[in-house]
């Protein structure tokens, strides 16, 4: 039976965490890898794309910081040798399409989506290179693979693309069954893969851990390890709520909800392509080899208590979109969430009443969703704002609905703490209830909130 394993980016810094990661999959029968972008790689290559654009000189030296982390993690830990060598000419003529790349965009002072996408696309396929030398220079057999060409296909979206399970179980399979047959380890890349054109697309910033998720499914996984450098799922952060403890299961609709809410353990749609197959799934802390981690079930988690965790979020905006009878207007909110998905700006919530509807959404996108419904704005839209100062709050449980008087002890834990609740919003999902507080109160109510179900 095939094993998926997935490490994660904070998994991968040095030649020692390399060396870790290595270790845990040497020895492992039919395994697949998948791998995130060293650790700050994407961050580089995401700020190398700005500098290019105002001045090629900049390029240099971005070029040289990238081959100097990667240099460091072959330094770190390959024996000399053939291997070695071999090794280092695969980073550098990876590295010089990244320059390639680069002095394109420098020329246009532009890029399109596409070159973008392939630009990011390097992170991932540079550490997919080192895994697989690496494990190679100790002895095991390894390939690293594109994702693009190994078969992970997407609906085309260049910066968020959903994955299409059906046609990349049809490709990868034949193309990663062969090697696990032959006893070599694959080494994907994950974050992105190929939409029906061909082009290379992305699944979202750590979108790794969906195409973990997508190569399991394909591959009929009996498990799916995700190594990270926490500790698998949480009550809440431990760094806002130091009393927070460790999920030993949680059910595959807490981990999506908790992770939309903000606990950035996961990407928030990777326990999708797994629906309705048996895959197990593990969140495991690279750090701490001998703990379980988070298990994800795909029903219940059996848990006695009546929640499972408290996430938040203060990257959050919220376009405001007031006009009087706006809640009864046909077609106004439609027109408003096709105006901003035609521009692909995803909506997370929208709350609305009879004078104004909310769009909570990513910042990133803020400002240009807010242009495009002013451009819009007819008779019936009187005024549009955003506001930027709330923060999100979500707790997660699977018993949430059915247990009565959770919805007053959570608001009442708030109020005790003389904290305001600026919107909420309860039964949309049946397994989680959010609000949002004053961005200055997030941290003192996931505390509040977290002492209320965990005393
Ligand atoms: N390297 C990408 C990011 O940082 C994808 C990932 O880490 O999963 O967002
Ligand atoms: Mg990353």
């Amino acid at each position: 039976m095939a094993k998926v394993m997935k490490f994660g980016g904070g998994c991968l810094r040095d030649g020692r965490s390399f060396a870790r990661a290595c270790a845990i999959i040497d020895g492992q029968p039919r395994v697949t890898v998948v791998v995130s972008a060293v650790s700050g790689v994407t961050e580089l290559l995401l700020s190398a794309i700005d500098q290019a654009k105002r001045q090629e000189k900049s390029i240099p030296a971005i070029l040289s910081r990238l081959a100097e982390k990667h240099r460091a993690v072959i330094e770190g830990v390959c024996p000399p040798g053939r291997g070695k060598k071999r090794l280092q000419g695969a980073i550098a003529s990876q590295l010089s399409q990244v320059g390639r790349l680069l002095t394109g965009i420098a020329c246009h002072r532009d890029l399109t989506p596409g070159v973008r996408s392939r630009l990011l696309s390097h992170g991932e396929r540079l550490a997919a290179r080192l895994l697989a030398g690496i494990l190679e220079s100790r002895g095991t057999r390894a390939k690293a693979l594109d994702a693009h060409r190994a078969g992970i296909c997407t609906d085309g979206n260049h910066a968020n693309a959903s994955i299409d399970r059906g046609r990349t179980r049809r490709i990868l399979r034949a193309r990663v069954v062969p090697l696990l047959r032959r006893g070599v380890v694959p080494v994907i890349p994950g974050f992105f893969g190929r939409g029906p054109d061909g082009a290379i697309t992305l699944l979202g910033r750590n979108g790794s851990d969906y195409s973990a998720a997508a190569v399991a499914y394909a591959l009929g996984a009996q498990s799916l390890e995700i190594w990270k450098d926490v500790d698998g799922f949480m009550s809440a952060d431990p760094s806002l709520v130091p009393t927070a403890r460790r999920l030993r299961r949680l059910s595959f609709a807490e981990a999506a909800e908790l992770s939309y809410f903000g606990a950035r353990i996961l990407h928030p749609r990777t326990v999708e392509p797994l629906a309705g197959i048996r895959t197990r799934v593990f969140v495991r802390n690279m750090g701490e080899p001998g703990s379980a981690g988070s298990e994800i079930v795909a029903g219940c988690s059996g848990r006695r208590e009546d929640v499972a965790g408290i996430a938040a979020n203060r990257h959050l905006a919220i376009i405001r979109v007031h006009g009087a009878g706006i809640g009864s207007k046909p077609g106004l909110l439609a027109a408003v969430s096709s105006l901003l998905g035609g521009a692909g700006i995803n909506i997370h919530s929208v709350l609305t009443s009879q004078t104004c509807i909310n769009l909570l959404l990513d910042p990133a996108d803020a400002r240009s969703g807010l242009k495009k419904i002013k451009a819009a704005a007819n008779g019936v839209i009187r005024k549009v704002e955003l506001e930027e100062r709330l923060a999100l709050i979500g707790v997660v449980g699977e018993r949430i609905m059915e247990r009565k008087g959770i919805y007053a002890r959570i608001f009442s834990a708030v109020a005790r703490e003389r904290i305001n609740v600026e919107m909420a919003a309860a039964g949309a999902s049946s397994v989680a209830c959010y609000f949002l507080v004053q961005r200055a109160d997030m941290d003192r109510a996931v505390r509040a909130v977290h002492d209320e179900f965990f005393p």
